[in-house]
């Protein structure tokens, strides 16, 4: 193989080119990018960076040095429009076209659009790197927000315009903040935070339509009540970029479908990340993860399988949050029918959800508590055993049931 076509330069882009040089490949890589930034860490958007702590090139993974010398050619600011697989190549929108020998897919995901009404007032949306800047600019010049969504994007954002003095009013449709991906005792915790900080955070209501008048917007929302604010952000969910995939002929659903080392039924085509829908080998089922640490393992394996040496990983899924000075931690990936226990109190500001299915730890959510994260983490991917009582008691670690749970796995070996 002599050239690596790697189509997108977020963070699994970035990563699968490097660790392609890390798995010996020699040739040509071609990193093309259609934004006009080197690869950038995307989580701080909402955070550190709308905050004004960390500045542009802080959000680097990785400088520019770097690539140059590990040969690997960067094109930035440069879309690619179409595949043809026949002749193994990728359409530019500048008309330039590229051959490949293989073809990896990193496009990530897009902010699902969302209209309010016939007025076609669409929201802004916080996901590159150039909206994290014009909002930043935006609330440093003070106003009103209306934020529509609560899941992590609109509420990072809401802290963080919190902070920064501005009046925030955050809207979530189902009857509680992040019900997709928390438990109801973190959205609890997470709403009242909120409301401590003075955001106007209201639940089961959503924006029936948005008129502009003398310079503001007014939403008029589904109780019939109306929000005036400068500026609107919606954060309704990712959409994952698949349509270069779908138009090539190649099989999508919700996402580009891979199988556990990163291929596409194309022998020539790889794909990672936020555009992927995954065979998961520890979950034991097709998913769709849009988190950092799934973009970086996924490059990694896929990387791996265009060198020859597929692997699958069987870890469990890990994300975190940040709001206010609070952190959220998650291990693995719960799902309906799982046991809840919580250790600790959940009306303070440390308290740990777990986990269990038949006995066994499937997940945690942790509010504060970084020492039961870690724990978690190795917990759930090694499948420990434990009750219910365990889970809950404040005076065992999570990290001696760690231990105990090392020394059976050992001496069953
Ligand atoms: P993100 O990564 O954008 O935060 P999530 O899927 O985690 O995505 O959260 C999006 C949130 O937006 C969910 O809690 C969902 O219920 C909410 N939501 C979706 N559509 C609407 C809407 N029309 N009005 C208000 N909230 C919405």
């Amino acid at each position: 193989m002599k050239t690596v076509v790697i189509v997108g330069a977020g963070q699994a882009g970035s990563e699968l080119a490097v660790a392609l040089r890390q798995n010996g490949f020699s040739n040509r890589i071609l990193l093309v990018g259609a934004e006009p930034h080197l690869p950038y860490q995307r989580p701080p958007l909402s955070k550190a960076f709308l905050h004004g702590k960390v500045d542009q090139e802080a959000l680097r993974i990785r400088a520019l040095d770097a690539y140059t010398n590990a040969g690997i050619e960067v094109e930035l600011d440069t879309a690619a429009v179409g595949i043809d697989r026949r002749t193994r190549s990728v359409a530019l929108a500048d008309g330039r076209t590229l051959r490949y020998d293989k073809l990896a897919l990193t496009t990530g995901g897009s902010p699902r659009p969302l209209r309010f009404g016939s007025g076609h007032v669409g929201g802004r949306t916080l996901h590159h790197l150039d909206d994290a800047i014009a909002l930043r600019q935006e609330l440093q010049s003070g106003g009103t927000l209306l934020i529509v969504g609560g899941g992590f994007i609109g509420l990072e954002t809401a802290a963080a315009a919190a902070g920064m003095g501005i009046a925030v009013t955050l809207v979530e449709a189902q009857p509680r903040v992040l019900a997709r991906t928390c438990p109801p005792a973190v959205s609890a915790f997470v709403e009242r935070e909120h409301r401590r900080h003075g955001v106007d955070l209201r639940t089961g209501v959503s924006v029936r339509s948005v008129t502009r008048r003398d310079g503001a917007l007014l939403a008029e929302l589904s109780d019939d009540t109306v929000v005036r604010a400068d500026l609107i952000l919606t954060g309704v969910g990712i959409a994952p970029n698949d349509t270069l995939a779908a138009t090539a002929g190649l099989a999508v659903d919700d996402g580009v479908l891979v199988d556990a080392v990163a291929r596409t039924e194309d022998p020539d085509i790889v794909a990672a990340g936020d555009c992927t829908r995954q065979w998961h080998g520890f979950l034991g089922r097709s998913v769709r993860l849009e988190s950092v640490q799934n973009a970086t393992d996924q490059a990694r394996t896929a990387a791996r399988t265009l060198c020859g040496k597929p692997t699958e990983r069987f870890t469990a899924p890990w994300f975190w949050s940040d709001q206010y000075d609070h952190k959220i931690q998650m291990a693995g990936l719960p799902q309906t029918g799982d046991t809840e226990v919580v250790r600790g109190d959940p009306s303070s500001n440390s308290f740990s959800v777990v986990y269990l299915r038949k006995g066994v730890i499937t997940g945690l959510h942790a509010v504060n508590r970084p020492r039961d994260f870690t724990a978690a983490r190795q917990l759930v991917t090694g499948r420990a055993a434990m009750t219910g009582d365990e889970a809950a008691s404040e005076d065992l670690p999570l990290s001696e049931l760690m231990k105990r749970h090392q020394s059976t796995a050992e001496r069953r070996a």
